[in-house]
C-alpha cells in the first residue's frame, strides 16, 4: 500500500451513513473534507481561542489554548491516520472538533455548570460538542447545526450515559449495543490524551508549577532528558525541554502506530462495521507506554491540575459560573434576545438547557465580563 491509499477499514464516505439531511456533493470536495471545513468556519471554533486549556487566557500569551489544542491533536492524529491507511480528513475533523462543546475555563467550568444542571439532565462537554454541530451552530438556511457526516458526528460523541444515548438515536446506539467507533474516532480520542499530556508538561514547566527533577521520576519523560542532557550538555532549559517533549511524543506516537498496526492485523477488519463489532478498540499503545502515559497523566493531575495557584483559579471561576446560572435562571430577561426568547417558550428544564447552552458558548473573557456587568 502507497501512503495515501486508504485500508479497507478505513471510513469510505461512498459507504457512510451519510448526513441527517441529504444534500448534494461538493464538487471539488469529499464528504469529510467538507465536514472539517465547516468545523473551521464555525462559530464555535473561532471561540475556542479565548478558552482555557489549563491556563486561563489571560494568565501569559504562550499557554495553550482551546484552539491550539485542538490543533496539535489534529497534527498527531493526522500523522497516525496516514501511517495506518485511515481515513485523514475525516480524523482531522473530529480532532478539530471534538471540544466545541467546553464551557469557559476548561474543566472547572463545566464540572460547575454540571452542578448547576444536575436535576435537569446535567451538562457533560462531549455530548454539548454534538449538540453545537447538531444543533446550536446557526449558519445554514436548509438545517439547523452544521449537518455532519455520521462518522464525523460518531466521533466527536466519546461516551455518553444510558439514558443520553437513548434519546440520540443512531450516533447513541453503540453506547446501548456496547459496540466501537470506527478506527479515525478511537484514534482522535487517543491524539486527545497524547496531545495534553505533552503540552501540559511545556505549560507546567514555563508556569513554573512543575520543575524537570520532578518530572525527570516520570518514565515517559526521565530517560528522554538524560539522552538530552548528554548529547547538549549546554542547552538553555527551554531548548532542553522542547527537545525532551518532541521525543516523548515521537515515543508514544511511533508506539501507537506500531501496536495499532499489530492490532490490526490480528483482528483482520475487512471493513469499518467489522471494526465496530469488534469487542474492543483496535486504536490502542502498547501495555507498557500505555502505563507510562497514565502514569504522567497522574503526575499531572497530582502536581499541575490540583496546584494552589490553579486551584485558586478554579474557585473563581467556578463561582462566576454558578452565580452567572442563578442569575439567568432567575431572570430570563437578562439574556440576550434570542437565547431569551427561547428560554420563555419551555417548561424549567428547558429553560436551563438554554441558558447552559449559553453559558457553555461564553468564552473565559466573555463570562467575566458578563459577570461584572450583571453582578458587579
Ligand atoms: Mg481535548
Amino acid at each position: 500500500m502507497t501512503v495515501s491509499e486508504r485500508a479497507q477499514y478505513a471510513a469510505d464516505e461512498t459507504a457512510s451513513r451519510g448526513r441527517r439531511i441529504t444534500e448534494p456533493p461538493s464538487r471539488y470536495r469529499g464528504e469529510y473534507q467538507r465536514d472539517r471545513d465547516r468545523i473551521i468556519h464555525s462559530t464555535a471554533f473561532r471561540r475556542l481561542v479565548y478558552k482555557t486549556q489549563v491556563f486561563v487566557n489571560h494568565e501569559g500569551d504562550l499557554y495553550r489554548t482551546r484552539l491550539t489544542h485542538s490543533l496539535e491533536v489534529a497534527q498527531i492524529g493526522r500523522t497516525v491516520a496516514v501511517a495506518l491507511h485511515l481515513n485523514e480528513p475525516l480524523t482531522e475533523a473530529i480532532c478539530l472538533a471534538h471540544d466545541l462543546g467546553h464551557t469557559p475555563f476548561g474543566h472547572a467550568g463545566q464540572d460547575e455548570l454540571n452542578a448547576c444542571m444536575r436535576g435537569f439532565g446535567g451538562f457533560e462537554h462531549n455530548l454539548q460538542s454534538l449538540r453545537v454541530v447538531d444543533e446550536l451552530e446557526t449558519k445554514y438556511a436548509d438545517f439547523p447545526g452544521l449537518n455532519l457526516m455520521f462518522e464525523t458526528r460518531e466521533g466527536i460523541l466519546k461516551h455518553c450515559s444510558a439514558r443520553n444515548a437513548r434519546a440520540l438515536g443512531d450516533v447513541g446506539e453503540r453506547f446501548l449495543l456496547r459496540r466501537q467507533p470506527g478506527l479515525e474516532a478511537q484514534l482522535a480520542n487517543i491524539a486527545d490524551a497524547i496531545a495534553y499530556n505533552n503540552h501540559d508538561v511545556d505549560d507546567g514547566l514555563r508556569a513554573g508549577l512543575l520543575s524537570l527533577e520532578q518530572l525527570r521520576e516520570q518514565a515517559l519523560f526521565g530517560p528522554q532528558l538524560d539522552v538530552v542532557r548528554e548529547r547538549y550538555p549546554d542547552l538553555d532549559d527551554r531548548r532542553l525541554i522542547y527537545e525532551v517533549i518532541r521525543r516523548m511524543i515521537d515515543k508514544v506516537v511511533t508506539d501507537l502506530i506500531e501496536n495499532t498496526r499489530r492490532n490490526i492485523e490480528a483482528a483482520n477488519p475487512a471493513s469499518i462495521e467489522d471494526v465496530r463489532s469488534h469487542d474492543g478498540p483496535l486504536v490502542l499503545m502498547s501495555e507498557d507506554v500505555y502505563a507510562q502515559h497514565v502514569a504522567l497523566k497522574r503526575f499531572l493531575n497530582k502536581h499541575l491540575y490540583s496546584h494552589e495557584k490553579k486551584l485558586e483559579m478554579t474557585r473563581r471561576a467556578k463561582a462566576i459560573v454558578r452565580e452567572l446560572f442563578a442569575v439567568f435562571m432567575n431572570d430570563t430577561a437578562s439574556l440576550p434576545q434570542e437565547f431569551c426568547s427561547l428560554a420563555e417558550a419551555e417548561d424549567e428544564a428547558g429553560k436551563a438547557r438554554v441558558v447552559a447552552d449559553y453559558i457553555a458558548g461564553m468564552t473565559d473573557r466573555y463570562a467575566i465580563a458578563e459577570h461584572k456587568r450583571i453582578l458587579g
